[in-house]
């Protein structure tokens, strides 16, 4: 999705409003692809005394896997994503400015990597999920099984060195 700013490049108080869908089925996280449904991007470039900012949030509903239960769930997700806009860098360069080629930038190019970048590392199905038992397999979330409780090796070590006393 190219947008052209040209239209408001030297007009302060002017705003150029854009929504597209994002296609991004095919990128893979951990051997998944998690981002099925497609990705909504609202955003705006405003000019405000002829400096433009573009501001824009992406969000779609995520297929995604518990990494300590293994659970499916699905986990809305939404990115927001500003930064300026110039025709050319003034000063040093800086990570916030995205440079216009022609007077256009590339704004689905700039969601999905806002949207990449915003994928959390860790995906839990619920702050305090339990897990599986590492003995048993069973989901802990649906109660406790029926293993044995293993004596925590720290405590085992101070219950030996009690003993030897
Ligand atoms: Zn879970
Ligand atoms: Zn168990």
């Amino acid at each position: 999705m190219v947008i052209d700013v040209r239209p408001i490049l030297h007009t302060p108080g002017k705003v150029l409003e854009f929504r597209f869908e994002l296609d991004l089925s095919g990128l893979e996280f951990d051997g998944r692809f998690p981002i099925r449904r497609p990705v909504a991007v609202a955003g705006e470039v405003r000019n405000t005394a002829d400096l433009l900012t573009l501001s824009l949030t992406a969000e779609t509903t995520l297929d995604a896997v518990c990494d300590r239960c293994g659970k499916e769930f699905s986990q809305d997700k939404e990115v927001a994503c500003r930064c300026m806009l110039a025709e050319e860098l003034q000063n040093e360069e800086s990570d916030d400015i995205v440079l216009l080629e022609d007077g256009k930038l590339d704004a689905g190019e700039l969601a999905r990597t806002a949207f990449i970048l915003g994928m959390d590392s860790k995906t839990l199905c619920s702050e305090d999920c339990k897990g599986l038992c590492p003995r048993c397999g069973a989901d802990l979330n649906l109660g406790p099984c029926s293993c044995k409780k293993e004596p925590d090796p720290r405590l085992a070590a101070l219950a030996r060195l009690l003993e030897n006393k």
